[in-house]
């Protein structure tokens, strides 16, 4: 008979939200949504040195933020020490468990002895069937006891959902201790009382916890529980086919948040490592993969955290955002650089409106009071902002490259890249002075600025002057942007607005020499 799906996942709260936990996270949450079951949150906790309730709040956060939505109230495991050593009495009095007086040096000894005997050291059982009178005399000596589960003789068989079968001899697993003998239960105890208590009937979990799952398999038999179906996950390895770790750069979700990543493409991209989807489909939204995941297509080989790939995503979630979601979304990466304000949002538009008025029809081409360095007017405009977005979201692979290949859209504090400048200024500085020069007053008589009248001043100089488009194009580009690529140049120099692109045509003008002494200082 099959038992309704209750899946855990059970973070230990001693740091930020590492990549691979969150991984496991998400594919119990999956195979929960895909089964109609429950999501269960366990916080274990125990660790008291190392546990920390910020750490806690960053779990929530980030599963609020991957939209990984739990069932019912978090267990908090610390809160069960209680319960665990309570079942731990159960065991010693059912004869599943018994409390085991040696210290740990008589141990180390044994140990020792047995090594040098060529056998391997499995607890005698002492003091398994030691009378109260005898524990009390222990005791009156200074001994606090243990308590260790009785592991049976013969082999520990399971099948694992991914894994396939996996069989240990008994031999190979000591009695191990449950209970310490300052009374404080240890974590198998703990995490088999709470998936018991919890009704837990799939545990998915990564690989290392193979061989604790082993030992958990006797803990589940000695309470007399049903065993849970396990399932264990790839491991995660860097690009160096090492365990992604801290040294592979990132390595928690919240990082790659802070990054520019979308929820959406973390869940895609963490959902794909081990899941083979049956297909080429790689790009997933979060309602497919609730529809399509299968624990069944997980494999057991090592999984490659391909970070390229992760980029790739990440730019295929953008595309599929509208421009207004993705500038909300973009937006506390340009203010993180100072390059949008705190306006409230609703005031935006209205801003716009009037400040584009005044931008584009400043024929004059010298724009005033530009005190903050940046395009005037232009900076909380929404309708600007959406041009903006409409432009960059095609070359953005995180949100915060909206802040740096957009930067010039926002301010016009950017330096003028020196590569651009030797390439397109320095070798004919004079030439492209005259070329900025032409731009800037027809730029300036203009009188509707827009993609083709920006274009057509640019066609008609290059066929009047002999000269290719492109002689013009890309000395006005980094005038305009300090960059040598970008969005077509068309498209930005009408959304910058006629001001803008003339006080930055004259800027460079002025700056031209030095720029060009500047880049060649650069390359030597
Ligand atoms: N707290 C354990 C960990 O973070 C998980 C234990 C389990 O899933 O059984 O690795």
């Amino acid at each position: 008979m099959s038992r309704s799906v209750r899946v855990r996942f059970a973070p230990s709260p001693t740091g930020l939200l590492h990549i691979g936990s969150a991984h496991t996270g998400l594919f119990n949450w999956l195979f929960a949504r895909k089964e109609k079951g429950r999501f269960l949150l366990r916080i274990e906790d125990t660790d008291t040195a190392r546990s920390r309730q910020e750490w806690v709040d960053a779990i929530y956060e980030v599963l609020e933020w991957m939209g990984m939505d739990w069932d019912e109230d978090v267990v908090y495991q610390s809160r069960r020490i209680e319960r665990h050593v309570d079942r731990a009495r159960h065991l010693v009095e059912t004869g599943r468990a018994y409390r085991c007086y040696y210290l740990p040096e008589e141990l180390e000894a044994k140990k020792k002895e047995a090594l040098a005997e060529g056998r391997s050291w499995r607890n005698d059982r002492r003091y398994a069937d030691i009378t109260a009178a005898e524990a009390e005399a222990l005791e009156a000596e200074g001994r606090k006891p243990v308590i260790r589960l009785k592991i049976p003789e013969g082999k520990t068989i399971f099948r694992d959902r991914i894994l396939g079968e996996i069989e240990v001899g008994n031999e190979t697993i000591d009695d191990f201790v449950i209970v310490r003998s300052n009374g404080t239960p240890l974590y198998h105890l703990a995490v088999v009382v709470d998936d018991v208590d919890m009704e837990v009937s799939h545990v998915i979990r990564g690989i290392d916890h193979v061989t604790n799952t082993t030992k958990h398999i006797h803990l589940f038999q000695a309470l007399g529980a049903e065993l849970p179906e396990f399932a264990h996950l790839p491991s995660i390895l860097g690009e160096d086919k090492k365990k992604l770790s801290k040294r592979h750069g990132a390595a928690s979700v919240s990082e790659y948040r802070d990054a520019g990543y979308l929820s959406d493409a973390v869940v895609n991209f963490l959902s794909l490592l081990g899941w083979q989807t049956g297909d080429d489909q790689e790009f997933f939204t979060r309602a497919e993969l609730m529809e399509r995941f299968s624990l069944d297509q997980v494999h057991k080989r090592d999984t490659v955290f391909d970070l390229r790939k992760f980029e790739w995503l990440n730019g295929q979630h953008i595309m599929a955002l509208s421009n207004e979601e993705l500038w909300t979304l973009a937006k506390p990466f340009l203010k993180r650089e100072g390059l949008v304000g705190d306006r409230p949002s609703g005031s935006e538009k209205t801003d716009c409106h009037s400040e584009r008025q005044t931008v584009d029809g400043n024929t004059s081409g010298q724009p005033e009071g530009q005190t903050d360095g940046r395009p005037k007017g232009k900076t909380a405009g929404h309708a600007y902002a959406m041009e903006v977005v409409a432009l960059l979201r095609e070359r953005c692979r995180t949100l915060a490259d909206f802040a740096v290949q957009g930067r010039f859209f926002f301010t016009d504090d950017f330096d003028y890249n020196s590569k651009a400048v030797r390439k397109h200024w320095a070798k004919e500085p004079d030439a492209v002075s005259e070329r900025i020069v032409w731009l800037r007053d027809e730029f300036a008589v203009l009188e509707v600025f827009d993609v083709e009248a920006v274009e057509g001043v640019i066609r008609d100089l290059s066929e009047r002057h002999g000269l290719k488009a492109a002689q013009f194009i890309h000395p006005c580009r980094v005038a305009l942007t300090g960059e040598m690529a970008g969005p077509s140049l068309f498209h930005l120099v009408a959304v910058l607005g006629k001001a803008v692109c003339v006080e930055r045509l004259n800027r460079a003008l002025d700056r031209l020499p030095d720029a060009i002494e500047q880049a060649a200082v650069n390359q030597g």
